[in-house]
């Protein structure tokens, strides 16, 4: 394949294994090389300043654009449906650089009031003293939205699911609202997976992934991208990557090279497992609910049913006492790991109590404190569903659960 144009017309699957790779013209390679060198021969002339030189070949030094790493760039812009993307040392710096690049003094966000702890942690911290204003608003509440935008906000920053209770926003109107004030979309789909939801597609300007999570898919590396349109990619590319400096290891572009090819295999398997790790939980004794995007039970189903090809492989649950029933899970279960992340090949479970939540990130009162209880009560467990039969899993939480 020595084009990308009939990439374009293929399906996820095929994009998922071929898009953005393509055999060694000097080896003959089928695979992907580890390009390791960290500065790459340069014409006399080259301008040595990101001001001038971005975006594509020739390389020139690693922290601008690697071979390995534009691999993924491509493969990941390809899944999205985007002119471009590029990728970041982590999730967290492309959330940062996002916000950084688009956002300045006197500039206002609005955001997600229920986040990925880091990014919410970020905002409360660091933008005060930064002059840039923000309202944190509950995105799944639309009159919210709208009455949170002024003449000034640059960026509405959501995410769908939201980590970790999963309440979904609306990305189709939200662009709308965005667009009508002048301001931009950005969608954290960490969560979703260009398997189950193409942001871009839906009338957003940017989408974020961690590449920590399903996209990379084995936990065994940290990785970030923004994909977007071509001249802000460029962007993106000069301000949030080589000037705030977080650039992915070609090692681990390599590693996440190699997970997305499975992602639509895996999403498939994650979502079906998910499916019935819920359904067995919803019916068992002792847990009071259960929260899945696939489950008509789900306060935004009909939502979920819209925008989400695949329900994804997380879910969350809440019981009488939370905190003594983590101990419990930690010490007894077999098969699940007792821990952060997820997206992992590995099933993974984590207690997340409300009160201890609202202290170090979200900081939420009256109607929005409300609307997490009623996702979220006192605590949840937060887990995400490996591909590991899930009948295994449902008997190692049933015993585990006592
Ligand atoms: C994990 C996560 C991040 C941060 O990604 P890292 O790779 O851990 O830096 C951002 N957003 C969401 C939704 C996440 O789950």
């Amino acid at each position: 394949m020595d084009t990308d144009e009939p990439l374009w017309k293929h399906r996820l699957a095929t994009k998922a294994v071929h898009a953005g790779q393509s055999p060694d013209p000097v080896t003959g390679a089928s695979g992907p090389n580890i390009v390791t060198s960290n500065s790459f021969i340069a014409r006399p002339g080259t301008s040595f300043s990101a001001e001038t030189t971005v975006g594509d070949a020739p390389h020139l030094y690693s922290r601008w654009s690697n071979p390995t790493v534009a691999q993924l760039e491509k493969k990941l812009a390809m899944l999205e449906g985007a002119e471009g993307a590029v990728c970041f040392s982590t999730g967290m710096a492309a959330c940062s650089g996002l916000l950084l690049r688009t956002l300045g003094r006197s500039d206002h966000l609005v955001i997600s009031d229920v986040a990925y702890a880091g990014v919410l942690e970020l905002v409360y911290g660091m933008f005060p003293r930064m002059g840039i204003e923000f309202t944190a608003v509950n995105t799944s509440d639309l009159e919210a939205i709208k009455k949170a935008i002024r003449p000034n906000t640059r960026l509405v920053y959501i995410e769908t699911p939201s980590n970790p209770i999963l309440r979904l926003a609306d990305i189709t109107a939200i662009a709308e609202l965005a667009h009508v004030m002048g301001a931009k979309l950005a969608v954290d789909s960490t969560f979703s997976t260009p398997v189950a939801t193409r942001p871009l597609e839906m009338g957003a300007d940017f989408v974020i992934h961690s590449l920590s999570k399903y996209i990379g898919g084995h936990g065994d590396a940290l990785g970030g991208v923004i994909a977007g349109r071509g001249a802000e990619i460029v962007g993106m590319r000069k301000d949030s990557l080589i000037h705030l400096g977080g650039a992915l290891s070609p090692f681990n572009a390599w590693l996440i090279l190699r997970g997305v090819a499975t992602l639509p295999l895996r999403m498939a398997a994650h979502a079906s497992g998910a499916m019935q790790v819920a359904t067995f939980l919803q019916e068992r004794r002792g847990i009071r609910r259960v929260i899945y995007p696939g489950l008509v039970s789900h306060p935004q189903h009909q939502l979920a049913k819209q925008q989400m090809k695949n329900y994804s492989g997380i879910l969350t649950f809440q019981v009488d006492d939370g905190l003594a029933m983590a101990r419990k899970l930690a010490e007894r279960l077999s098969i699940f790991h007792y821990t952060v992340s997820l997206g992992h090949h590995r099933s993974l479970l984590f207690y997340l109590p409300t009160i201890d939540l609202m202290a170090s990130s979200f900081h939420l009162e009256g109607n929005q404190l409300a609307s997490y209880r009623d996702f979220a009560g006192d605590g949840i467990f937060r887990v995400s569903v490996g591909i590991e039969d899930p009948d295994d899993l449902c008997e190692d939480l049933d015993r585990a659960l006592g």
